[in-house]
């Protein structure tokens, strides 16, 4: 499979703001000058002119002065960003909630190049366009879910799985107990499995959502994020643990165990700043895979135990290994930033590696759910039992 000739960008969106003179950064303590930042019709103001612009704004002169200010980035980092550099209580004042400049703000921002993002929002030097500017409200971030920008994918992608597997959950749990041999013990393993799923698509999609708004927002949304990784692939072990050794309560539950202390310091690991730096893009992909990879233990255990005749249509192996494979190929591409790496500035808004990992996490996460489906059809079809027969 060839790559030449792919095109994965828009050729002609309209969002890309281009300006010589905005995408170097200025000298610290000064303000970028140009116009591309700037709405249509305002014009340069001098250096240190933001001030002056602000106390305009305060008196409601929205129309006269444009939004210059917003779409900026680098006063939102200097003197927006944490809320706590000299000068802020202007600022806070001109977007307080309900005033008509934090409407004109939510409303007028656009896109910026990779170069002028503050390093806080620096992720994915290959996605060269389309990325939003720091925008510290909530309200903007969430609207900005409707524009086309370098994150309208990753949180499309993410809130529609949650979506999904919120409406399956439900459907789970309310089945007739007719269904299950255990009905309160089955309904709690899957219920693990769909909050797992649940949680980590909804943080993800929420991460993605308000990544921009602050350096310490997104530091605190992309721990919840990695945390939720962590927490759909414990809940994908739950029901495959339980329906595999269903008649070994032994090693069951000692796999159970172990996989929720090795999740327990996946967690841990990811509260630690530097874990969702770029520099360190490849060992998180290593510890989600490493954690993922540990089912191979329980999956040898079981194919040793039974046989690989038998285990591979038992143990629904198939499915299994297709989910590691969705897994391992979508870890692979966000690590390696493929394709974006071979078309910088080409996948900006559509096809980036970050994007097909999300795909692939749904697909995977779906996949798994009708693998130990077929698991607990299997041992429906027994009644449960537990015979010399049976496999473990
Ligand atoms: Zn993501």
């Amino acid at each position: 499979m060839g790559l030449a000739g792919w095109h994965c960008d828009l050729s002609s969106w309209p969002y890309l703001l281009c300006a010589q003179d905005s995408t170097q950064a200025p000298p610290a303590g000064r303000t970028p000058q140009g116009s591309c930042l700037a709405m249509p019709g305002s014009t340069p103001e001098a250096p240190g002119s933001h001030r002056r612009g602000l106390t305009d704004r305060a008196g409601g002169g929205v129309k006269r002065l444009g939004p210059r200010w917003p779409l900026s980035p680098w006063p939102h980092q200097a003197q927006w960003g944490m809320g706590k550099q000299p000068g802020m209580s202007a600022p806070n004042a001109w977007l307080s909630p309900g005033s008509l400049s934090l409407q004109v703000w939510e409303g007028r921002w656009r896109v910026i190049p990779h170069d002028v993002l503050p390093d806080w929002l620096k992720d994915n030097d290959f996605l060269l366009h389309g990325h939003r500017p720091p925008m510290p409200s909530f309200r903007a971030c969430f609207r900005s879910i409707f524009h086309l920008h370098t994150e309208t994918g990753n949180i499309w992608t993410h809130l529609l799985g949650f979506l999904f597997f919120l409406v399956l959950g439900i459907g789970y749990m309310i089945s007739p107990s007719i269904n299950y041999v255990a009905p309160i013990q089955e309904r709690i393993v899957f219920g693990t499995f769909f909050l797992g799923a649940i949680l980590c698509l909804c943080f993800s999609w929420l991460f993605h959502t308000v990544y921009c708004h602050s350096e310490r927002v997104s530091r605190t949304f992309s721990k919840l994020d990695y945390s939720g990784i962590t927490l759909l692939i414990v809940g994908s072990f739950v029901p495959w643990l339980y329906y595999s050794f269903y008649c070994s309560p032994q090693p069951q539950l000692i796999y159970l165990i172990i996989v929720c202390v090795l999740g327990i310091t996946a967690i841990t690991v990811s509260q630690w700043d530097h874990f969702a730096t770029p520099q360190y893009r490849a060992v998180r992909a290593g510890v989600f895979l490493g954690l993922g990879l540990s089912g191979l233990v329980p999956t040898l255990h079981f194919m040793l135990a039974e046989g690989l005749v038998q285990a591979v249509p038992a143990g629904q192996m198939g499915w299994l290994l297709l989910m590691a494979l969705l897994y391992i190929l979508g870890a692979a591409l966000y690590a390696a930033r493929v394709p974006e790496r071979f078309f910088p500035g080409k996948c900006d808004i559509w096809f980036h590696s970050h994007q097909i990992f999300h795909v692939l996490v749904v697909a995977g996460a779906s996949v798994h759910l009708h693998g130990v489906s077929q698991l607990q059809a299997f041992r429906s079809s027994l009644g449960g039992a537990c015979t010399e027969s049976t496999v473990l």
